[in-house]
């Protein structure tokens, strides 16, 4: 058995593949996730910013993104970027369990079911450094099977980190935008298109923007962000 940074205890994959354990509690399972707990993932409903997936009455464009319009265009979070999500996204994303893609992937393939449709699915890059070191970028993994269920090209290549930027994570919220600016180069042309951008999580929303804007210079039409899990304010549901 592993503990996670926050100390919760959880089964590697292959356990829950082979074992039929459930990956977050050790239920018996059928899939990675038993019965109750994929019931009980924090799923993003009621009525939400179309821009940027955060609360807002009447599902109208919040005050926020009226005040500072966003570049992207759109956004749709799978789930809230509370417990249990977090264990998952930080085990794919940090701890090699690659096999929790698939089924992130299906959960936000279904949050996206009904969203206008794109011609491509872009994951957000990995600096060179950072992938070099991981081994693999979460995002594509999570890119993969949402390409193929919306029938669009995936491009793995058409973006990437012009320079190394500090961790977003490491970094108070305010920063968050400064240290992103200027982070990405875009060389393929996407006159027209409609892209999707598919990340783990959204937190502040900066490193999305500044990625929308890179898109948008490169001719982009439209840019919606499709992440896994949106991380609340405090006091917001
Ligand atoms: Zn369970
Ligand atoms: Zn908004």
């Amino acid at each position: 058995m592993l503990k996670n940074r926050s100390g919760r205890l959880f089964t590697p994959v292959f356990a829950a593949l082979f074992g039929g354990a459930c990956f977050l509690c050790r239920g018996a399972a059928r899939g990675l996730l038993c019965d109750d707990c994929g019931a009980e993932l924090p799923r993003l409903e009621g009525a939400r910013c179309p821009r940027c997936a955060l609360a807002s009455p009447g599902g109208a464009v919040c005050g926020r993104c009226l005040a500072r319009p966003p570049r992207y265009d759109a956004t749709v979070a799978a789930l809230a970027y509370e417990f249990p999500a977090d264990v998952l996204v930080h085990a794919l994303k940090f701890g090699g369990e690659l096999a929790l893609a698939p089924l992130l992937g299906a959960l936000l393939s279904e949050a996206v079911s009904a969203a206008p449709r794109v011609h491509c699915v872009l994951p957000v890059p990995l600096s060179r450094q950072r992938l070099a070191e991981r081994g693999y970028n979460q995002a594509a993994e999570l890119a993969r099977p949402l390409a193929a269920a919306a029938g669009a090209s995936l491009e793995l290549f058409a973006c990437e980190r012009s320079r190394d930027t500090p961790q977003q994570a490491d970094l108070p919220w305010s920063e968050r935008a400064k240290n992103m600016r200027g982070a990405f180069r875009c060389d393929r042309g996407l006159a027209g298109k409609s892209v999707a951008v598919v990340d783990d999580v959204m937190t502040t929303g900066a490193t999305l923007d500044e990625l929308a804007s890179a898109l948008k210079e490169a001719g982009a039409a439209r840019v919606v962000n499709w992440v896994v899990a949106r991380t609340l304010p405090p006091g917001a549901d």
